[in-house]
């Protein structure tokens, strides 16, 4: 079968052709089909397929193999017909604008460190890349800064066909092991890649570029970044969220992390100040046994930190304190601890005795029992005794 034409690669601002259809064939409930030539871009450097129409037909996927360009289509079409392709443009053109961003940085950072993008991957929000070198926030910064000066500069973008003899006069990103049918990107005084996809024709059409964000990933750095109608909608997503928390805050937009981080401040204060009052709450509601040189004291349904707070009041006056609070029936979390007398025998105790779990250090420990409160205080004045 005859290689198909790939209209894409020469003029990526193609939206509609006529081809005619060479082939088509059922493969799980949808067609295969073949053209003699093709605007649809088939998925490859990192880029998804094209979406779109064929006579109507939504287009579920484009694939190349062996340079035949495969269409994968809801319903079949007539062998030997001529056809009218649509590009579904909105998405074609925001890829574009991507894809060419992502050039655009890898070329710059080349440029500025001499790292290699080692990985590229996009969906329809955003790119992400991988360097193979380390990059700080201020790299980062200047990073994108030269980016955007490229973008607003309107520089050309060029393909480019080497001979295979011309192709080590050279020097481009993305070099693999193949001499024939090189495809070299080409930015103006920016970047030269070998890549498959379309991408715009000026820099000043990525619009803008914004990296979200950047983490060290393997020797590297793995950014993600934003270009053109991705953009666009990444500014209005985050305008649209500071709208509201701005409204909800009733502050200034420029204001609202100061407003966050107050609110944050205040919480943080409110809920120390409700852990004060409830374990100043427990120590009042807590019934207490003397167990001779120590005590034992109970309360319900408090946790670790309020116990530890009666536990600490107690053994002020007390050797040793055993606090108990009741989680559910026959169930108690509890908390032993003295100021100077080492409490391991007291925890060994209650665990062996009320088949209990937990331990700690020479001075506290926390754990639970399971017993009914009697028991807990029945055993321990019982031990206390001896
Ligand atoms: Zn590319």
């Amino acid at each position: 079968m005859a290689f198909t034409v790939k209209l894409y690669e020469n003029n990526s601002y193609i939206k509609t052709f006529d081809a005619a259809v060479l082939s088509c064939e059922e493969k799980d409930g949808a067609y295969l089909v073949t053209l003699d030539k093709t605007a649809f871009f088939p998925e490859g450097g990192g880029q998804n397929a094209d979406r779109g129409k064929i006579e109507n037909v939504n287009v579920l996927d484009v694939q190349i193999k062996d340079g035949i360009v495969y269409h994968l289509l809801q319903k079949p079409l007539t062998v030997g017909d001529t056809v009218k392709g649509e590009i579904d443009w909105d998405i074609r053109f925001s890829r574009m604008q991507n894809h060419t961003g992502e050039h655009i940085v890898s070329g710059v950072i080349h440029k500025l460190f001499g790292y290699n993008n080692v990985g590229f991957h996009m969906n329809d929000r955003f790119i992400t890349l991988d360097t193979d070198g380390p990059l700080t926030e201020e790299n980062i910064a200047k990073i994108e800064s030269e980016v955007n000066k490229t973008v607003f500069a309107n520089k050309k973008i060029n393909v480019i066909y080497p001979k295979p003899n011309e192709l080590a006069n050279y020097d481009y990103r993305s070099k693999l092991d193949i001499t024939e049918n090189v495809r070299l990107v080409e930015i103006e005084d920016t970047d030269l890649c070998a890549c498959c996809a379309p991408h715009v024709a000026y820099t000043g059409e990525v619009g803008i570029v914004k990296i979200i964000s950047f983490i060290p990933y393997k020797k590297g750095t793995r950014i993600e970044m934003v270009a053109g109608f991705s953009a666009l909608n990444d500014y209005s997503m985050l305008h649209n969220t500071n709208k509201q928390a701005v409204n909800l805050l009733s502050t200034k937009r420029e204001e609202i992390f100061n407003s966050i981080q107050k609110i944050h401040k205040d919480l943080g204060d409110m809920k120390a100040e409700n852990k004060r009052i409830s374990c100043e709450l427990a120590l009042l509601k807590t019934e207490t046994f003397s167990l001779g040189r120590g005590v034992c004291a109970f309360t319900e349904n408090v946790g670790y930190d309020e116990l530890r707070y009666c536990s600490n009041s107690l053994i002020k006056e007390n050797e040793y304190c055993c606090a108990f609070s009741k989680t559910e029936n026959d169930r108690f979390i509890y908390v032993v601890a003295s100021e100077n007398r080492n409490i391991k025998d007291i925890v060994s105790f209650l665990n062996s005795t009320f088949n209990g779990r937990g331990g700690g250090k020479d001075f506290y420990a926390q754990g639970t029992v399971n017993a009914t409160k009697e028991e807990i205080v029945n055993k321990l004045l019982e031990r206390a005794s001896i």
